[in-house]
């Protein structure tokens, strides 16, 4: 074996390390790891370091997970890798069904990192532009300070200047538009209202520019790199209706922050749909072969502020109904916010076969309303609509609008339904009235999604991009030049899509999202101490992501701080002055306790 310091100079020699002035690793040698343990790193001497961090955002489940090994292993004795240009296996089409029924997206398309997935999308979307006859649209739009991946392409809509800069001759002009980062928010000014005067700057832009833009390529969320920038879902919201109203696409990169980083399996599902009639939208590409052709496009110019209203009657109109539903006797039990894959029905009762469904009015999209009815229809159920202001307004009629038709005579019912079809996941939904994965895709549907870190519990590379059915039939045809044209050798290997299937079956038979939940809850407890550390400023948590800026850091802080925790058992790496825990979500409290001791005395000594 060798002694760490032989390994350590032969690493020096032979191997380019990332990110890094190799010169540096002359006094800050890099940490030499044997093996892993659940969220624990251990050098050849057995020291153990916690894994605060995942290992670069990656890790999941922890180190050497005994159930991602076996399914690896398990693949090893079948097939390692076979191309996939004409060829295919279980492994590929099995991950591109769960993700699809997980996004709401659908046709996934393989890289093998993150930043390869970056540059599928934005090729994706200019190509579609050329192939719809106007290819003038091939410009791209990022957000200040975001960061989606290195290569070349991926570095063109990248905003952080020590990785750009340099590379600035090689790569093609893109605009930044501010970011809703909610540390920069004026005084007294919410989150919610500095993230919609962003979108504001984004419209603006896009007024102008439209005619030229491909996409909108943002960090729902969190912007990672930046130093976790958080900020308020409103502005997806908002993004998403601008991208529709403009025709410009919205590239949802959530390489960092998918599965279940910001405590929903992808953070879109937090960007609420300010429409009713949109709010099961997601789903609908899932199954059902939607058009989703820029849904909100012949809407009027609409005030947040409006659409806000309209969500707060949707609220009330629907608990307004479901305390009469349920006090009342109708003969007949219904029940709220029923999973029906691609759909969500507000209120379903399965011995009358009927379906009661409320609307916002002046959202509703009719075509949508349409042939949601047509294939309710088609399983032999009944639907009645009504406007939320009518159940407001006037709940009795409606009450007995809902008897009359109990009691007209019962028509027969071609496809009997158990109440989980298919759509009691394990993904427990967030509240009463958001949709979990899988019964309905809640939130924003982005027309590109990129995946990549934690999509094989950070096993091994692999990354994927799904889009829409649109945007995949504008590929659809004889000549070979109008199909996608990119390839990588490793595409969709097997053994990575293996490990990806086995996070998605961790992810639904612990119940991660809902277990996560409550774990967040505990360590954001366990780190009080400090978040109200004098040197701690933005303090901020979303999920199982924590972060802080440290106020009087100087230069080499990040160095320092990174030293210090090592020594005290703690493997971080701050981004500038921001300390930020990013745990594998196998992390205990005593091991968030045992960090949060860690970085209570980085903070207490004043020389860091
Ligand atoms: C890490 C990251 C990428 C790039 O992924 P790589 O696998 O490092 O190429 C792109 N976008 C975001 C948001 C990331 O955090």
């Amino acid at each position: 074996m060798a002694t760490d310091n032989d390994l350590l100079n032969r690493t020096r020699a032979a191997v380019w390390h990332p990110c890094t002035q190799m010169k540096q690793l002359e006094a800050a040698p890099p940490l030499a790891i044997a093996r892993g343990e659940g969220a624990w790193l251990i050098d050849p001497d057995g020291r153990r370091y916690l894994d605060a961090i995942s290992s670069w955002w990656v890790n999941l489940f922890g180190h050497c997970n005994p159930r991602i090994n076996a399914a690896i292993i398990d693949q090893l004795g079948k097939i390692e890798h076979v191309m996939l240009a004409g060829a295919t296996h279980v492994p590929v089409v099995e991950l591109s069904e769960r993700l699809a029924a997980l996004t709401g997206l659908g046709h996934a398309f393989y890289g093998s990192d993150g930043a390869s997935a970056t540059e599928i999308a934005l090729k994706m979307s200019a190509h579609y532009w050329r192939n719809s006859g106007r290819p003038e649209k091939n410009c791209f739009i990022s957000l200040k300070n975001g960061y989606h991946g290195e290569t070349v392409g991926a570095l063109s809509v990248t905003d952080i200047p020590l990785f750009k800069d340099t590379y600035a001759p090689l790569l093609r002009h893109s605009v930044q538009v501010p970011t809703p980062d909610s540390r920069l928010a004026e005084p007294g000014e919410t989150a919610e209202a500095y993230a919609l005067r962003c979108a504001n700057a984004l419209e603006a832009h896009l007024a102008e520019n439209a005619a030229t833009t491909a996409a909108f390529i943002v960090e729902p969320l969190v912007q990672g790199a930046a130093g976790m920038a958080m900020y308020h879902p409103a502005y997806l919201t908002r993004a998403r209706e601008l991208c529709d109203r403009y025709q410009v696409h919205l590239i949802a990169d959530e390489i960092a922050v998918g599965f279940g980083r910001t405590g929903t399996m992808f953070a879109c599902e937090q960007a609420l749909l300010p429409s009713p009639s949109g709010r099961g939208a997601g789903g609908e590409g899932a199954g059902a072969g939607s058009d989703n052709a820029w849904r909100f496009s012949n809407h009027p110019a609409e005030s947040i502020e409006f659409a806000r209203q309209l969500r707060r009657n949707q609220t009330e109109a629907e608990s307004l109904l479901w305390r009469h539903l349920r006090n009342r006797n109708l003969g007949c039990k219904f029940r709220r916010q029923h999973p029906m894959p691609p759909y969500t029905l507000d209120f379903f009762c399965q011995d009358a076969a009927m379906v009661i469904e409320l609307d916002g009015g002046q959202h509703a999209d009719s075509e949508r309303d349409r042939r949601r009815d047509e294939w309710l229809a088609e399983r032999g159920l009944r639907v009645l609509r009504f406007w939320n202001h009518e159940v407001l307004q006037d709940a009795e009629s409606v009450l007995q609008a809902i008897w009359n038709a109990l009691h007209e005579p019962a028509r027969p019912h071609p496809h009997p339904l158990s109440p989980g079809e298919r759509g009691d996941t394990a993904f427990p939904s967030q509240g009463a009235g958001s949709r979990g994965p899988g019964a309905g895709v809640p939130g924003i549907r982005p027309d590109f999604i990129c995946l990549s870190k934690g999509i094989t519990g950070g096993y091994l590379p692999l990354s994927a991009v799904l889009t829409t059915d649109d945007v995949y039939a504008a590929f659809y045809g004889d000549a070979t030049a109008r199909g996608f044209l990119h390839s990588h050798s490793y595409t969709g290997n097997p053994l990575a899509c293996r490990a990806a299937l086995a996070v998605l079956d961790i992810f639904e038979h612990d119940q991660v999202i809902a277990a996560n939940r409550a774990k967040s809850i505990e360590f954001t407890r366990v780190l009080a101490e400090v978040a109200a550390h004098p040197r701690v400023r933005h303090f901020r948590h979303l999920g199982m992501i924590w972060a802080f800026d440290v106020a009087d850091a100087t230069p080499g802080f990040s160095t320092r701080f990174h030293r210090a925790a090592l020594a005290l058992g703690v493997f971080m790496r701050p981004v500038g002055n921001t300390v930020y825990v990013m745990p594998p979500y196998v992390t205990s409290a005593d091991d968030m306790r045992g960090l949060a001791g860690a970085m209570l005395r980085c903070l207490d000594n004043p020389a860091i």
